[in-house]
C-alpha cells in the first residue's frame, strides 16, 4: 500500500504541513487526542466520509474521492502508534507540544532551543527521511526519554512508517534469553525478535548501557547497533551513562559505530519538562 507523505494542494497548508493530517491534543474522550483529517482535504472531499471513498462526478463515473489516501493513512498511523509501544506519558507529543517560555515565564533556554531547532531542521523541515539519528546523554530527569519519543512520534506521523520504543531492560534481555529455552513459550523467537529491530525503520533505545552486562547482552546489542548502522536506519539512543564508561562496551566496538549513525547531544543541566505542555 502506497501512502501520500503529501500532496500538491496540501503541501502549502501550514496546518498540516502537507500531511494531510494532523493530531488534535484536545481530548474529547478518554485520555488522547486524536488524529484529524486536515481543512485542506476536507475541501477536496466528495463522498461525505463514507467508506468506501467513493463518488459519482459530474459525467456520471464512479471516481475514488480524494479524500481516501488520507483517510487510510489516518487508520494505518492510528495503528503505528498502537504498536509503537510508547511510554504512555510520551504517545501523542511532538515538537509542537513545546513552549518557548515555561510556564513562570522563564524563556527557552539556549540549550533546550538549540535541540528544537535541531529536530525542527532534521525531522520536519528535511524533505527526506533522515539517516543520522540521536544520542542523548546526560543525567536522569533531563528530558532524553521525551525528545527520543518525540522524534520517533514525528517521523511515523509523517513517513507512515513503523517506529519501535524498546526499553533496555533486563526483562528485555531475560525475554532473549527465554526464547533459547524449549520449555518457554518464547523458546525459537530470537532472529524474530532481534529481525524485527534491526528491520524497523525508527527505533529509539532507551536507557543504553545501564548496566555493563554480561558479554553477551553485549554481543546482542553490537549486532543490534551493527545491523541498523549498515541499513542507515534511524536510531536514536538515549543513555544516563557517562561517554567514556559507553566506550568500554563490546571493546568500543559499540560506541564507533554510534559515532558514525547518531548525533551525540549533551542534555545535562536541562529540565525539558517545564517546556512541555500538559
Ligand atoms: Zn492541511
Ligand atoms: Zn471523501
Amino acid at each position: 500500500m502506497s501512502l501520500p507523505a503529501s500532496n500538491q494542494a496540501a503541501t502549502s497548508c501550514s496546518k498540516c504541513r502537507g500531511m494531510g493530517l494532523y493530531y488534535e491534543p484536545i481530548v474529547e474522550v478518554g485520555r488522547y487526542g486524536s488524529l484529524q483529517l486536515c481543512e485542506c482535504v476536507r475541501a477536496e472531499c466528495c463522498c461525505d466520509g463514507t467508506a468506501p471513498y467513493r463518488y459519482w462526478d459530474d459525467d456520471s463515473r464512479h471516481q475514488w474521492c480524494p479524500c481516501r489516501p488520507y483517510r487510510r493513512k489516518m487508520t494505518e498511523t492510528n495503528r503505528l502508534f498502537r504498536q509503537a509501544n510508547i511510554p504512555e506519558r510520551y504517545k501523542w507529543k511532538f515538537l509542537d507540544d513545546f513552549r518557548m517560555t515555561a510556564p513562570d515565564g522563564t524563556p527557552i533556554d539556549d540549550l533546550a532551543g538549540m535541540v528544537y531547532s535541531l529536530i525542527h531542521q532534521g525531522l520536519i523541515d528535511a524533505a527526506e527521511e533522515p539517516k543520522r539519528g540521536y544520542l542523548f546523554h546526560g543525567n536522569p530527569g533531563t528530558g532524553k526519554t521525551l525528545m527520543g519519543c518525540i522524534a520517533l512520534n514525528e517521523l511515523m506521523l509523517r513517513w507512515t512508517k513503523p517506529g519501535r520504543f524498546l526499553k533496555l531492560s533486563l526483562n528485555y534481555f531475560q525475554k532473549l534469553r527465554d526464547s533459547y529455552k524449549p520449555d518457554n513459550v518464547h523458546y525459537g523467537q530470537t532472529g524474530t525478535i532481534l529481525e524485527e529491530l534491526c528491520n524497523m525503520p525508527y527505533l529509539v533505545i532507551d536507557d543504553f548501557g545501564v548496566e555493563q552486562g554480561t558479554a553477551w547482552q553485549q554481543e546482542v546489542l553490537y549486532d543490534l547497533v551493527d545491523a541498523r548502522y549498515g541499513d542507515q536506519r534511524f536510531t536514536v539512543v538515549t543513555t544516563n551513562q557517562p561517554l567514556n564508561e559507553l566506550e568500554k562496551l563490546a571493546e568500543g566496538r559499540i560506541y564507533s559505530r554510534l559515532v558514525e549513525m547518531c548525533q551525540f547531544i549533551p542534555m545535562d543541566g536541562l529540565d525539558y519538562r517545564k517546556y512541555l505542555n500538559g
